[in-house]
């Protein structure tokens, strides 16, 4: 399969290497990634500047490239014409920290395979958690039997599958959830002070302080020591309220 990859913490991640050496034996990959962090910038295209592409010695049997631009930008230059053939499939990752439930919203990685499914090419967006350690190569190798099932299943190009992987030692993962989006509730503050110059700042920062964990969501998968794989899709629609709002007296 041809494969691009891609990524919001930048060319020099650890995680997109372990992702293209784990895949270049079996497909054709290419990497495309961001020169720098993106990571929490949400889903951005660059139309106000130009894009620069140079060429990065990464690793064996597949070619690699940084931007200037966002991680969307990477998967809209693939797409749009600098390689010679459309990927395949999409893969961004693996991302330096989980994305779950309401995260994928602010999430660049999450970002990119939502810029592969809007470019009609199915994608998988890849988080692991942070600590203690960043076994990546176990995310890798997830990732390369997922990419196998999709060989043999097919998948349709509006589908982004969205996997989480818990940060635990090898035979301790319990195994792998089919999951919903679930919910991760933040302890967001804003912190004010003030500069050398004695002028004011403000701070937004925050930290998880309750993984809502129903049964079955991709949070409450990792929470148990599950690998999660969520399918997302892009119909935003509250189908549930059409009728509803019909009802309404709209008039104009
Ligand atoms: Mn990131």
């Amino acid at each position: 399969m041809r494969i691009l990859l891609t990524n919001d913490d930048g060319i020099q991640s650890a995680g997109l290497k372990a992702l293209a050496d784990a895949l270049v034996g079996a497909h054709e990959v290419t990497v495309i990634a961001p020169d720098r962090n993106w990571s929490i910038s949400g889903h951005n295209r660059t139309m106000d500047r130009p894009l620069r592409i140079s060429d990065v010695e990464m690793g064996e049997g597949y070619k690699a490239y940084s931007t200037d631009g966002s991680p969307a930008d990477c998967v809209a230059l693939a797409n749009l014409g600098f390689l010679e053939q459309k990927p395949e499939l999409v893969i961004s990752g693996i991302n330096h920290g989980n994305n779950l439930g309401d995260d994928i919203t602010y999430s660049g990685t999450v970002a990119a395979a939502m810029e592969g499914i809007i470019s009609g090419i199915p994608s998988i967006a890849v988080s692991m958690d942070i600590e203690p350690i960043w076994p990546v190569d176990v995310g890798a190798q997830f990732v390369s039997r997922l990419v196998e099932q999709i060989t043999k299943h097919g998948i349709d190009p509006d589908v982004l599958l969205n996997v989480n992987l818990p940060n635990i030692p090898h035979d301790e993962i319990k195994g792998v959830q089919v999951t919903t989006l679930g919910r991760r509730i933040y302890e967001d503050q804003l912190i004010k002070r003030e500069d050398p110059r004695g002028k004011t700042y403000y701070w937004i920062g925050g930290r998880v302080i309750r993984n809502e964990g129903d049964k079955g969501t991709d949070v409450a998968a990792i929470a148990d020591h599950f690998v999660s794989v969520t399918p997302i899709h892009m119909d935003m629609t509250n189908h549930r309220l059409l009728e509803t709002l019909r009802g309404w007296d709209l008039r104009f």
